[in-house]
């Protein structure tokens, strides 16, 4: 990265972004409060630090090892000069502030019905934002995949069910983008894009989704180290689009006998997530565990380790829903949820602000 002067002239920041781009890489600009920094995105090996060390107006041009360079802490304290985490706005709703912020809905939008009898008990029991899925990811061809995979048309339909009912209840909506195809189509409708666990290692669609400019919640690969999350995170940022939402959702269990959860849900990801970089990171319990009768303990759990938010599959009744009716829970098991972590905020926030070892 390259450090610009105090007193650099836009001139000389002008000059060296033409510079990167001449060895075929990329510019990130971050004009701070501070100063600007330019963020190189490519191949590094292809340009000269010594070089642009020299350039009028560079301060100083630092190799930077990590491959997440753009979403560190690092990067960020340069330019903003204080160690701040990002909040990301989506109407009303902060996420990555001092409350949590809970997504809820069901797994898939199965009719209009449905979708509005959830959303409306939903924000009853508290929730901020509306998620639901219309292109469902599924290990078989022959179960149901969403009404989107039925044709465009009813792909269109469910999409504007979902807008309905966010205005109708006052939430912002979400929902997954499965495949390459489907970016701008949803783009049109939702608030938050959601790039699935088995999308994380999709660069193709990742900077696709990003161009869209909209909030990005990306879940991590059930199978990835945090390092790799983060790595390819940066395939979102690089394209400018700031505002990604980890998600931490569970990683394949070892050994050879039952583990009892659908996956392992990797809660020190959250606080190492937050060291790393200044993204707020959200736990998805319901994916993590495959089990309603854990969900309320991983959600406190989640919430007491600091992650920003939950994401909680949601159906007044479980047992009939058509994908994930093993993990549901109602929206009263909701509302219990949401007291419980409020309270458990409350306790933990303060204190782990003032004893965080770093
Ligand atoms: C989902 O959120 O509905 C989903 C399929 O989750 P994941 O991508 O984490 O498996
Ligand atoms: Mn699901």
């Amino acid at each position: 990265m390259i450090i610009m002067k105090k007193d650099a002239t836009a001139e000389e920041v002008k000059n060296v972004i033409a510079e990167i781009k001449r060895h075929g890489l990329r510019a990130d600009v971050s004009q701070g409060e501070f100063r600007t920094v330019i963020g190189l995105v490519g191949d590094e090996s292809r340009i000269s630090f010594a070089h642009l060390a020299v350039l009028p107006g560079v301060r100083e041009a630092r190799m930077v090892e990590t491959p997440y360079k753009l979403i560190s802490r690092e990067y960020s304290e340069l330019f903003e000069g204080k160690d701040e985490s990002r909040i990301i706005k989506v109407g009303d709703i902060e996420i990555g502030g001092d409350e949590p912020v809970f997504i809820a809905g069901p797994c898939a939008i199965e009719n209009k019905k449905q979708l509005f009898r959830i959303a409306q008990e939903i924000k009853a029991a508290g929730a901020h934002i509306l998620r639901g899925g219309i292109f469902k990811p599924r290990s078989s061809v022959h179960s149901f995949q969403g009404l989107g995979s039925l044709g465009d048309e009813e792909a269109r339909e469910a999409l504007s069910w979902l807008r309905e009912a966010g205005q109708r209840f006052g939430m912002p909506v979400m929902t997954e983008v499965r495949g390459e195809t489907q970016v701008d189509l949803i783009a049109d409708y939702v608030d938050i894009l959601q790039i699935g666990a088995r999308n994380m290692y999709h660069q193709d669609m990742l900077s696709r989704v990003a161009k869209k400019g909209k909030p990005v919640l990306f879940k991590r690969h059930f199978g990835a180290s945090i390092e790799e999350f983060l790595s390819f995170c940066e395939y979102i940022v690089a394209e400018g689009n700031r505002d990604v939402i980890l998600c931490e959702r569970g990683i394949v269990p070892t050994g050879k006998g039952k583990s009892y959860t659908r996956y392992t849900l990797d809660l020190a990801a959250v606080p190492v997530v937050q060291r790393e970089t200044y993204l707020p990171i959200v736990v998805d319990p319901s994916h993590a565990v495959g089990r309603r009768d854990l969900i309320f303990d991983m959600s406190c759990a989640a919430i007491a380790c600091g992650a920003s938010g939950l994401l909680i599959e949601v159906h007044y009744n479980p047992t009939e829903a058509l994908v994930d009716a093993q993990q549901m829970i109602t929206p009263d098991e909701l509302k219990e949820v949401i007291d419980t972590c409020n309270k458990i905020n409350k306790i933990v926030t303060p204190d782990r602000k003032r004893i965080r070892v770093t």
